[in-house]
């Protein structure tokens, strides 16, 4: 007990110096978050004391294999399904190619038709975009104003070929929460398959396979709290799949390579803290949001994009007119915040924004905020004052146009 605590101490000294010494305080907990001290402890004896193969016969592969069928148990005990029905990945780019590649490359001429939404995300766009040049159909749905999908437009796009389809929990860029069990019962009553991509979703919003009753799910470590480079992808025992590389014939024949057991052991934890605070957690999440949104009714010209009621509690996604995003991010730096997805940033250019905003109407000026773990009021009071007194100064000394606002966003330079 005396050593968690003085873990935890230390890491909380570790973040303030981290967060404050490079004079940046942390909003984008939707990227990644630093990994829980708890979580590391878990791990530690695997990366060294107990490193065996968990596939070797002697007694440090069968401690390590003893530490890999817990950590799967572990998931199965928080997220549903049995055990052998979690596979471990990478993470969820790798979770989610394997599940819309596996069911689609192992789908029976005459199949050949997958579902998804314009806002997905890119792991999953670009791998139906693969399955497209591969011969296979897709249909991308597209989402309202807030980022809702049309129930009635998903069951018009469902055919006698369609196999799978993949809808998000929960958006990376706006957090909007789609809502999956009437996606599920679509699906199932036109025996359709339903994958879910939930990273952004589990450990903020109540999730788990008997509520959602999606046949795959994937998610990923790096957003709870667990180093990057671990995920799992939940594989009802009905899916057929391909695997998308052979070999050792690890998890079931599914993912060939040497499962990393420390990162497992460390996933499986990381869950379980998640799990046991969640509600608390996300209701504190909550008020930091409103409490923000509260603060920022002082400013005009901006807008919340997505729907606030059916929305992650971490997230926020709004856009400034008046002021240049570039301009905005640099006066801003003393918060790590982010233009959109993190994994489009290198070009600015957010493919959900567009898909909520056709016309391109938006303000390019556009922030996506995200509350963690270590976010607290304080800190939320300090970026919204700032925010405010920063898009006052910009509009006074650099007053932006509307029009350039627009050919910003179509030359896809910023959203
Ligand atoms: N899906 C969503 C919704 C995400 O937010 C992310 C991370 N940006 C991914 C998939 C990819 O996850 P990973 O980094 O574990 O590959």
């Amino acid at each position: 007990m005396r050593k968690v605590l003085k873990s935890l101490c230390a890491f909380s000294f570790y973040c303030v110096f981290c967060f404050h010494g490079k004079a940046q305080e942390y909003f984008d907990y939707q990227a990644t978050t630093p990994c829980d001290p708890r979580v590391i402890s878990a791990m530690a004896p695997y990366w060294t004391k107990e490193f065996g193969n968990p596939h070797a016969h002697h007694a440090f592969g069968e401690r390590a294999a003893a530490a890999l069928l817990k950590a799967r148990q572990q998931i199965a005990d928080i997220l549903g399904g049995k055990t052998r029905d979690w596979i471990f990945t990478s993470g969820a780019t790798e979770a989610n190619a394997l599940a819309i590649k596996g069911v689609m490359l192992a789908a029976p001429y005459g199949k050949k038709h997958l579902i998804t939404c314009v806002t997905e995300h890119k792991s999953v766009l670009d791998t139906c975009r693969f399955l497209a040049q591969q011969g296979c159909k897709v249909t991308v749905l597209p989402v309202d104003r807030e980022g809702h999908l049309s129930l009635t437009l998903l069951k018009k796009a469902i055919r006698p070929e369609t196999m799978l389809v993949s809808i998000m929990a929960a958006n990376n860029e706006i957090g909007v929460i789609h809502p999956l069990s009437q996606i599920a019962k679509i699906c199932h009553d036109r025996g359709v398959l339903l994958h879910t991509d939930a990273t952004q979703a589990i450990g903020q919003i109540p999730f788990s396979i008997s509520l959602t009753h999606a046949d795959l799910v994937s998610f990923s470590g790096h957003k709870i709290y667990c180093p990057k480079g671990i995920g799992a992808l939940y594989v009802a025992p009905h899916v057929v799949l391909t695997p998308l590389f052979h070999g050792g014939g690890q998890e079931r024949g599914l993912r060939a390579g040497t499962v990393p057991v420390p990162l497992c052991v460390g996933l499986a934890k990381a869950l379980e803290i998640a799990e046991e605070k969640r509600s608390t957690e996300s209701q504190r999440l909550s008020l930091l949001q409103k409490a923000f949104l509260q603060r920022l009714r002082t400013l005009k010209g901006w807008c919340l994009n997505g729907s606030l009621k059916e929305r992650l509690p971490n997230n926020l996604n709004i856009s400034i007119e008046g002021v240049d995003s570039e301009d905005l991010l640099a006066a801003l730096s003393e918060f790590a915040l982010s233009t959109g997805s993190a994994c489009n940033s290198d070009i600015h250019f957010s493919h959900v924004l567009e898909a909520l905003d056709p016309e391109g109407i938006l303000p390019p000026a556009t922030l996506r905020i995200s509350f963690g773990r270590y976010t607290t009021e304080v800190s939320v009071h300090r970026l919204a004052d700032r925010l405010i007194e920063t898009v006052e100064k910009l509009r006074h000394i650099k007053p932006f146009g509307g029009k350039r606002a627009c050919k910003t966003k179509k030359g896809m330079i910023a959203h």
